[in-house]
């Protein structure tokens, strides 16, 4: 084990937990396993930051290594904030406490660790590792789109091994991209609705949100006495409906064969529009039974129009350790910043 070179470390903060990461100057994670501590971020950004600091030390303690071997650190955390780490004046879902609107959150980082922070969102920060899983010293040279189906939708779109994040940090927020309803909705079947005001948009379909509100309310409708129907609640129904997929339920599979829809419908926008070298879906649909993720895979790929040129090298893959994929991601962020340096 090298014990001299220079190492980044990547920091993904979650809603509830912090998860952290060391990788080598050589591209060598040196964590194997999840080494989370509580996130703290419902109590503000003062409390937050430390309880980043006490991830970072605890990281550093675990794998034996001195802080001056560090030359930089990734930051990623979920949305929505600036291409720069800076949290919406809107604040969110994780970042309530009003401490947090307009907070420049990778720029604190930086001052309190006294290193620089290279900054990314969740989605982002895992699409870029499922990109340098798979391409390996390639990855500079490939391009790749990744949707993670979350309670929203998430990902990212990566070109040439970097991060499209746009002039405002809003490249790559897939869920809200429209894709064609035709021929996904059945007849009858009304249009989905999102969270972010759009009618019809991918994660109105493909998210854990667009089961709850809009595909359980339809299916329940044409499978009554169906068990899902007698749940406390849509909410609760909508986390209980990937087990019944996996046991080949059929209204499970109709609601996740139109998610794979979706999810094709989105990667066909994608594969005019960037021609990646690879498609990843990630999340729970696919963090699942082997028969069944191959069997949302398939239909994604199904649903993916390509030209035949681009269907002859294609691949289609799962985001590779979702619960660490965030950290890496942010760890290979900061080591592409190193070396760009
Ligand atoms: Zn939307």
């Amino acid at each position: 084990m090298q014990t001299d070179g220079w190492v980044v470390v990547g920091l993904d903060n979650g809603g509830n937990k912090n998860n952290a990461t060391v990788l080598d100057a050589s591209g060598r994670f040196l964590v194997d396993e999840l080494i989370e501590s509580p996130s703290r971020v419902t109590e503000g950004p003062d409390v937050a930051i430390e309880a980043l600091v006490l991830s970072f030390e605890d990281v550093l303690r675990r794998t034996g290594i001195a802080r001056e071997r560090i030359r930089g650190v990734g930051l990623d955390t979920p949305g929505p904030a600036s291409a720069e780490g800076v949290v919406s004046a809107r604040g969110s879902t994780n970042f309530a406490h009003p401490g947090w609107r307009n907070y420049d959150f990778r720029g604190a980082l930086e001052k309190r660790l006294a290193l620089p922070v290279v900054y990314n969102n969740d989605g982002n920060a895992a699409a870029l590792y499922a990109h340098y899983q798979l391409f390996g010293p390639l990855a500079p040279q490939r391009a790749s789109i990744s949707a993670i189906i979350g309670t929203g939708l998430g990902g990212g779109v990566i070109e040439k091994g970097q991060v499209i994040k746009g002039a405002a940090g809003f490249a790559g927020e897939l869920g809200h991209v429209h894709i064609p309803m035709h021929g996904l909705l059945e007849p009858g079947q009304p249009l989905p609705h999102c969270n972010c005001g759009f009618d019809g948009d991918a994660e109105s379909v493909a998210s854990l949100t667009g089961i709850e509100k809009n595909l359980l309310p339809y299916w329940l409708g044409r499978y009554p006495g169906h068990e899902l129907a007698k749940a406390e609640s849509l909410a609760k129904a909508a986390k209980l409906v990937r087990a019944y997929g996996e046991n080949g339920d059929p209204m499970a599979l109709a609601v996740f064969e139109q998610q794979a829809k979706a999810v094709g419908r989105l990667f066909t926008i994608a594969a005019n529009f960037t021609d990646p070298d690879a498609y990843f879906v990630g999340g729970g649909v696919v963090e699942a039974e082997r028969h069944f993720r191959e069997w949302f895979l398939a239909k994604v790929r199904e649903n993916t129009a390509l030209k035949e040129e681009q269907a002859r090298a294609v691949r289609f893959e799962v985001v590779p350790h979702l619960d660490m994929a965030g950290a890496r991601g942010a760890a290979i962020a900061a080591l592409e910043r190193v070396h760009a340096r």
